[in-house]
């Protein structure tokens, strides 16, 4: 039984999306979250799940979100930021269908300092669960790892039961991933509070779980955001297994992987740790840098190939009144660098078993 005879194709939320991860958890393997900034980028992540029968997940950043809107808009009050992520939500919504699979649309991490921005997307989702029954967005990450456990799992049950109204789905982190991105720099943070401990894990799952289910926890195992020379980082995924047991111990339930887990900071690591990762529960994993390589890399590829074709706009090897529009069209170089990025989308749902799913 493939994915699409328990969910249907589009956007999923609710109780689809908790069978999608369900799906996912039983048979090993991960969604890839890919970090979208345009339609263009869209369009590449959902034509690299099309082609591989897979589902995938779209998710916007605070920053994301403002580009999506334009760079030309004032993000005061996170306006932009909000305006760009309902927008690029909407987009996805609007085109989802026609690829033929189940998406995810997620809004990426939100720090205690740009809540404005969550409270302005889950205020687009209120208002969209009133004309559809539904959320816009399939899920939101709230990370407050910043803080301590206490106000950390506090903020976010507030808007757990915000969420569980509207059938939400909440992505929350506890311990510190390192490395910088957008703006969070935690690359001087002692190593051993990279690690989340068991009983972390252990209070999050009670005390959500008596609100909804909707819900998964970025642990952190040594992760780091960004990019890093390898060798720079200890990843320890076995740590996500140990956290499993000590929840099935507490439960005494059956199911040997009880917790959802979310996989950040993963660029450039193994796939033996991505194996071991997906193995210990891990539904989701944040693919961001390695795409923006590759999108980059199909244009400058591009450019290197039709640099005599791309001087002006008359004129090329071929002779002096040779016109170049065909080349300099940005549906012809964009389109390089979107088929670029679909192929190490491709290879980031490969990594991680997300291949033939539907
Ligand atoms: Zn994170």
């Amino acid at each position: 039984m493939g994915l699409l005879d328990i969910v249907p194709a589009g956007v999923v939320t609710g109780k689809n999306l908790l069978k999608v991860f369900e799906y996912a958890r039983e048979h090993n393997f991960a969604i890839p979250a890919i970090n979208c900034t345009s339609t263009s980028t869209v369009n590449a992540a959902l034509e690299a799940a099309r082609d591989i029968k897979s589902p995938i997940i779209i998710q916007f950043s605070q920053g994301g979100a403002a580009y999506f809107a334009g760079k030309g808009l004032d993000n005061k009050n996170q306006e932009a930021s909000i305006i760009g992520a309902v927008a690029g939500a909407q987009y996805v919504r609007a085109v989802a269908k026609a690829y033929g699979i189940p998406v995810i649309v997620h809004s990426d991490h939100c720090a205690k300092k740009l809540l404005p921005w969550f409270d302005g997307m889950l205020a687009a989702d209120e208002q969209y669960y009133k004309a559809h029954g539904e959320p816009l967005f399939s899920s939101h990450m709230l990370d407050l790892s910043e803080e301590t456990k206490e106000e950390n799992i506090e903020t976010c049950l507030k808007y757990l039961k915000r969420m569980a109204a509207i059938e939400c789905w909440l992505e929350m982190e506890i311990g510190i991933t390192g490395g910088e991105e957008d703006g969070v720099d935690n690359s001087g943070v002692d190593n051993s509070a990279l690690y989340t401990q068991p009983e972390d894990i252990w209070d999050i799952q009670k005390a959500f779980s008596e609100v909804t289910d909707l819900f998964s926890i970025a642990a952190g195992f040594g992760n780091v955001h960004g990019v890093y020379a390898p060798g720079n980082v200890k990843l320890h995924p076995e740590l996500l297994g140990k956290h499993q047991a000590y929840v099935v111990e507490q439960l005494k339930c059956e199911n040997p992987k009880p917790v959802f887990f979310v996989f950040h900071g993963g660029s450039g690591s193994s796939e033996a740790e991505i194996t071991e990762a997906v193995r210990n529960g891990v539904v989701k994993m944040n693919v961001d840098t390695d795409t923006q390589w590759a999108y980059w890399e199909g244009l400058r590829n591009y450019y290197e190939a039709k640099k005599g074709y791309l001087q002006t706009q008359v004129g090329n090897p071929e002779g002096e009144g040779k016109p170049n529009k065909k080349h300099y069209d940005p549906r012809v170089f964009i389109r390089e660098c979107e088929k670029s990025m679909s192929k190490r989308v491709q290879q980031a749902c490969d990594n991680l078993g997300n291949v033939d799913k539907l």
